[in-house]
């Protein structure tokens, strides 16, 4: 019983790779019981140090294994206003479920799913609570992503006017561009959202801060604090001849067509994406998985992963590997791409590659990847997406030049108030770390939330 975690239905590979449903099915109630009772119930509950936005783990587990799912939901929902969100792309295996005390000897409490099942037990049968009439003062969101709605909620919630200004047309953030609909259904996340706005919070789209209004016209407007939360929008290339060629794209511009101009649904919308027969995925991380099975669903051939590290390096959470490798994501590890080759009309037809062997553990504490002199060999492929990584956008920031900024562009904020050295000024989330984890970019904007507040009431004294 305390071995193995409840094993969570998921859709079989071969029919989920025609399709952009859910992949992962969630427990039944029976199967969430079952799970809750391998909780221990400690005393000193490791599993809470995991959790950026503490969450009270044992108390909600010690529910669901009453079958009180509502109450537990309750219980989720007094620290973290996207349960259903984290129960599903959280990396617990890296937080709340490396800290489990049966994760010692067998498999940790699958905190993760459990979170999930509540939160979805629960949609739709919650009441929500607003706290305090609002009559704080004004506070500016910039950004509706998983940092700004966090600072959001929890200000609503303390009593305070709060509006996100956001720049697309839709909220969300990478949870709602980014993340395809097969990991995490846009109706769930749309939800979690709506829930938030119920506590007050007003959301005013298409306000591209920095081109519509600068920070300082917030303050004009009597808004006593500004949290930034504007993300890592920025895509890296690796600066290689062929960049520019047709058929090569950012993860960011590939996965922003497919999700939030819903380009798998073409031609019901009318904004379809270009997907070759053969497509190669530059990177390994969560971004790069969920391009490489992007593709696969929009009917790329073959989709194939290329990475100048090993395995072991990957920085994809396990799952997505997993998920990755039975839909029959090819996997060229241990490859650096040095050219992307065109035909005559400028379009892709291969990448040039070299071999890596791994030498000596860098900076990261990984081992670094090294060229194998000579090794070099061409891979034909039709589409190259680059998921390399991001960094902030700096446009918010071109008019505010006293918000220092670190040499990788991001905003220099205190980690445990996101306080920047602009007066009134908060930041957080991936413009303060680059890009991380939904989680993180929570736990920021809640760290946020109370450092605000206590900046405003000194602010009244
Ligand atoms: P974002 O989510 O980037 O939100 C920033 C918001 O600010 C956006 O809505 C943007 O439009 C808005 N904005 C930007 N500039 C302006 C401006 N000037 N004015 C107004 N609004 C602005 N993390 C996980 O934990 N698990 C995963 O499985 C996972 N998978 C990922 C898959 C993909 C494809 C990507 C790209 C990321 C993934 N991540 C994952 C990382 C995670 O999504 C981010 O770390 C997280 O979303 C960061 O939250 P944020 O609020 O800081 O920024
Ligand atoms: Fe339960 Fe694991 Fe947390 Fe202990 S550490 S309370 S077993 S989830």
């Amino acid at each position: 019983m305390k071995g193995k975690k409840v094993k969570m239905p998921e859709q079989d590979p071969k029919k989920r790779v025609n399709n952009f449903k859910e992949v992962t099915l969630g427990y039944t109630e029976e199967e969430a019981i079952k799970e809750a009772n391998r909780c221990l119930q400690c005393k000193n509950p490791l599993c809470m140090q995991g959790c950026p936005v503490e969450v009270d783990i044992p108390d909600f587990i010690a529910l669901v294994a009453e079958g009180e799912f509502e109450k537990a939901a309750q219980k989720i929902k007094e620290k973290n206003n996207l349960p259903a969100v984290c129960g599903r792309v959280c990396p617990q295996e890296e937080q709340c479920e490396r800290k489990c005390i049966v994760g010692i000897k067998n498999e940790a409490v699958a905190i993760g799913r459990l979170e999930r099942f509540v939160a979805d037990y629960a949609r739709g049968k919650e009441e929500i609570e607003v706290i305090g009439n609002q009559d704080k003062g004004k506070v500016a969101i910039i950004g509706a992503g998983p940092a700004g709605l966090t600072a959001a909620a929890d200000l609503a919630k303390m009593g305070y006017e709060v509006t996100i200004f956001e720049a697309f047309h839709e909220a969300g953030g990478v949870l709602t561009y980014g993340i395809p609909e097969f990991r995490l259904p846009k109706d769930i996340v749309k939800d979690e959202i709506e829930k938030i706005e119920k506590l007050g919070v007003e959301i005013k789209y298409n306000h591209v801060v920095g081109k519509i209004k600068g920070l300082e016209e917030l303050f004009e407007e009597e808004y006593k604090a500004v949290f930034i939360g504007t993300g890592a929008g920025l895509p890296r290339f690796l600066g290689i001849e062929g960049e520019n060629l047709n058929g090569v794209y950012s993860a960011n511009e590939f996965l922003t067509r497919v999700n939030l101009m819903k380009a798998y649904r073409f031609p019901e919308y009318k904004t379809p994406v270009h997907t070759g027969e053969k497509v190669a995925v530059v990177g390994a991380g969560n971004v790069a998985m969920d391009a490489a099975r992007t593709a696969l669903r929009l009917g790329a051939k073959e989709s194939i992963i290329v990475y100048r590290r090993g395995e072991d390096e990957m920085p994809a959470r396990v799952e997505e590997i997993d998920h990755a490798k039975e839909e029959g994501i090819r996997f060229e590890l241990l490859n650096n791409p040095t050219e992307i080759l065109g035909d005559k009309e400028g379009f892709v037809k291969g990448i040039k590659c070299i071999r890596m062997e791994l030498g000596e553990a860098d900076d990261s504490g990984r081992r670094r990847p090294v060229p194998i002199e000579g090794s070099e060999w061409i891979m034909e492929v039709d589409t190259v997406i680059m998921a390399i990584g991001q960094r902030p956008n700096p446009i918010l920031l071109k008019d505010a030049q006293d918000i220092e900024t670190t040499k990788w562009g991001t905003i220099d904020a205190c980690d445990e108030s996101g306080e920047t050295s602009k007066e009134g000024v908060f930041a957080g989330g991936d413009t303060v770390t680059g890009a991380a984890t939904v989680i993180e970019a929570m736990g920021a904007g809640k760290r946020a939330a109370r450092a605000i507040d206590d900046y405003i009431k000194n602010l009244r004294k």
